[in-house]
């Protein structure tokens, strides 16, 4: 439930934080690891307006794997004390400008876990390769997912190099059909211990924070590896993600109902607690176009699944999760064209290039075009808070 830090009135004494559509309000309060250029050590930080509060002396550390590891409780507490200190009225204290800072990735990731939750790019891709039975039987069953590669996640800003890989029989090179996909991500909280699953009523304690992702994606290296154990070198070569951790008690406001299933879950998966009513948009910049292009938007209220089944899902069998663990959606599409979170979607296969104001046309992307994610949260009553953005920009295959 909403509470006194979400209340519109709160103003920051942090100027900046107040200007209307500001990403980070006092009502956001986003962690993040941080450095300046001219220091080594890495430092923990909150995010308000164009500045960060570095936050070591309520939480001290150099990554979030420690705030993840907080309970629900301890996570409340630390929020109402860091907006606190930022309400107007309270003692100034010293701040980073954003400008100044380099952002690094908010957690050491243990482990990655990319799900398919979003029925619509589900269905439209099975559409794709199966047009008389595009959704595969099992899909209102069970959430499915795969295991990703932790290593190769990068923070927004990291250049991508476009993945060498096997294109089809005989054939090594450059991916031609390099795609990115739309996602949101969350980290795993205290998690459990190996052996012992999380019931759904208390998933939502074993989600610390949410931030954007992309899971770059090489379409030719996939149609030939994916079969039958699923995707392998055509995503692990890099997944990026946005550095803000926008936590869960952020997005209090902004639960919504979770998509209606006709086909019900079995009953660890129910009931399937909050979706929640993230606006994401996608972004396209070329070097011929003079800014960038959006190519969709669409909400992350859509998917079939929420992150409670997600997280229930991924321990019914007594897998343990681990703090600061990243887990992602899947590609969040929506049941319109303009919805669609993918090229391969958009273009639908690459059938139907897009056309781009600066005259260019793309089926996948090329090298120097630069793909943007953006999401915030709005609703009547309650101040907007944005997710900052995930940005890389893809750099030519290394050599052939
Ligand atoms: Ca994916």
């Amino acid at each position: 439930m909403p509470d006194e830090t979400h209340a519109p009135e709160r103003r920051s004494w942090v100027e900046s934080a107040n200007e209307p559509g500001c990403d980070f309000p006092i009502q956001n309060l986003p962690l993040g690891v941080f450095r300046t250029r001219d220091e080594a050590r890495l430092r923990l930080g909150a995010a308000i307006g164009k500045f960060i509060l570095p936050i070591a002396e309520w939480l001290p550390g150099e990554t979030l794997n420690v705030y993840c590891a907080l309970s629900a409780t301890e996570r409340r507490d630390l929020r109402r004390t860091l907006s606190d200190a930022l309400t107007a009225g309270a003692a100034q204290r010293e701040l980073i400008a954003q400008s100044e800072a380099e952002m690094l990735l908010p957690c050491a990731i243990g482990d990655y876990t990319d799900f398919y939750a979003s029925i619509h790019h589900a269905t439209n891709v099975g559409r794709m390769f199966r047009p008389d039975n595009p959704l595969l039987p099992n899909y209102k069953h069970v959430p499915i997912a795969y295991h990703g590669r932790a290593s190769s996640i990068v923070p927004s800003g990291t250049s991508v190099w476009r993945p060498l890989g096997q294109l089809g029989e005989g054939r090594f090179g450059a991916s031609a059909e390099l795609d990115y996909e739309l996602e949101v991500g969350f980290f795993a909280g205290p998690g459990n211990a190996l052996g012992e699953p999380i019931a759904i009523s208390r998933a939502e304690e074993h989600i610390a924070g949410f931030c954007l992702l992309n899971d770059w994606s090489a379409r030719d290296i996939q149609r030939w590896e994916y079969q039958p154990l699923g995707p392998f070198l055509a995503k692990n070569f890099a997944t990026s993600i946005s550095p803000w951790m926008i936590t869960l008690e952020a997005l209090e406001p902004f639960r919504t109902e979770p998509a209606p299933h006709e086909t019900a879950p079995l009953g660890y998966l129910r009931p399937a607690q909050s979706a929640f009513d993230i606006q994401l948009e996608v972004f396209l910049k070329t070097p011929r176009l003079g800014e960038a292009v959006r190519l969709s938007e669409t909400t992350f209220r859509h998917m079939y699944w929420t992150p409670a089944q997600m997280v229930a899902h991924h321990a019914s069998n007594g897998c343990n999760l681990r703090a600061g663990d990243l887990i992602a959606s899947g590609t969040v599409s929506g049941p319109e064209k303009q919805n669609r979170g993918c090229l391969l979607e958009l273009t639908w296969r690459g059938n139907e290039p897009l056309e781009l104001p600066s005259g260019e046309t793309r089926r996948f992307l090329e090298d120097g075009d630069e793909v943007t994610l953006t999401g915030h949260c709005a609703r009547d009553g309650f101040v907007r808070i944005g997710f900052g953005e995930c940005r890389g920009v893809v750099l030519p295959a290394r050599a052939d």
